[in-house]
C-alpha cells in the first residue's frame, strides 16, 4: 500500500506520467505472482547488474518519472558507489516532468543530473521524437546503461547501437526483460536497495572477481528461473485450493 501511495503522489507531483500509473499496475501484478519477495534468481542477477556496473567504463544510470518516484535516494545511493551519472531519460517527455524529476532527486541530494533540456543533447538512432534524444555526456558515451523499467522499444535501440544493457522489470516475459544483457526480476523498490547494498560489498573487489561473477551469469537461466518461480507459486496457489474449506458450507449456505 505504501509503494501505491508513493506513486500516487509521485503523479501528483507531476513526476509520474498518468500512463505510469498502468505501467506499474501491471508490475503489481508481477509481483503478486513472483510472492512479493526477492529470489534467489533475482539476487544473482542484481549481483551480477553491480558487478558489470563497476567493471564498465562510462556507466549511466536512466531515470524515469516511477523509479524517481519510488527510489529517489537509492538512485542517488547508487550513483555514487558505482560512479554513474544518473541522466533523466523520459517516455512521455515534459518540461514539467523533467523539472518534477530533477527536484525530487536534488532533495534527495543528487549532485550532477543529466539528460536535462539545458544540455547539450544527441540522437540514439531508430528511434522517434523526444524518445531517442539522449546526453552525449551520459547515456550517448556509455558503454553500460541500467535502464529500470524500460520501454522495449528503447532497449532494443540501445543494444543496436551496442551498449550493455541491465534492467530491472518484474516481467519476465517483457521484450525489455528478454533483450537486456542482465535482467533482474524484482520490484524496484527492493531491488535498488539490495544493489546499493551489493555494491558496497564489491566494490573493493580486484576487476578479475568481478568479471567472473559477469561471465557466469546466464540471462536467458536467470528468465528462465524467475519464470519457474511464478509457475512455482502458481502451482502452490491451485494445490492451496484444494486443502480450503468450503467456504459456502461453512458459512452454512448451499
Ligand atoms: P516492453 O515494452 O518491455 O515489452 P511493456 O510494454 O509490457 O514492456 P512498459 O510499460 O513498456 O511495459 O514497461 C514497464 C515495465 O516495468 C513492465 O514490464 C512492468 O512490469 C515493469 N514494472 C512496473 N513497475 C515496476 C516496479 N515497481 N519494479 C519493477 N518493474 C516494474
Ligand atoms: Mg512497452
Amino acid at each position: 500500500m505504501e509503494i501505491r501511495h508513493r506513486i500516487i503522489e509521485g503523479h501528483r507531483k507531476r513526476v509520474v506520467a498518468t500512463a505510469g500509473l498502468l505501467a506499474h499496475g501491471r508490475g503489481e501484478a508481477f509481483d503478486y505472482l513472483i510472492g512479493e519477495e526477492t529470489n534467489g534468481w533475482a539476487r544473482k542477477a542484481a549481483k551480477a547488474a553491480v558487478a558489470a556496473m563497476l567493471i564498465a567504463e562510462h556507466p549511466v544510470i536512466s531515470v524515469n518519472g516511477n523509479a524517481c518516484a519510488l527510489v529517489a535516494d537509492d538512485l542517488v545511493k547508487l550513483s555514487r558507489i558505482t560512479g554513474a551519472p544518473l541522466e533523466i531519460n523520459l517516455f512521455y517527455y515534459h518540461q514539467e516532468r523533467e523539472d518534477a524529476i530533477l527536484a525530487a532527486l536534488r532533495e534527495v541530494g543528487a549532485e550532477t543530473v543529466l539528460g536535462t533540456a539545458d544540455r547539450p543533447s544527441t540522437t540514439i538512432p531508430e528511434l522517434s521524437s523526444n524518445r531517442r534524444k539522449v546526453d552525449p555526456d551520459g547515456i550517448g558515451r556509455a558503454d553500460l546503461v541500467l535502464v529500470p523499467l524500460e520501454d522495449g522499444d528503447r532497449t532494443e535501440a540501445l543494444r543496436r547501437i551496442g551498449k550493455r544493457v541491465v534492467t530491472i522489470d518484474l516481467n519476465p516475459m517483457s521484450r525489455t526483460a528478454i533483450t537486456a544483457h542482465i535482467t533482474v526480476v524484482d520490484n524496484i523498490v527492493r531491488a535498488l536497495p539490495l544493489m546499493v547494498s551489493i555494491a558496497r560489498e564489491l566494490r573493493g573487489r580486484t576487476r578479475a572477481d568481478l568479471e567472473r561473477i559477469v561471465d557466469e551469469f546466464d540471462n536467458e537461466s536467470n528468465l528462465r528461473g524467475a519464470l519457474e518461480a511464478i509457475m512455482d507459486n502458481l502451482r502452490s496457489h491451485a494445490e492451496g485450493l484444494d486443502t480450503q474449506p468450503d467456504v459456502a458450507l461453512v458459512a452454512g449456505e448451499k
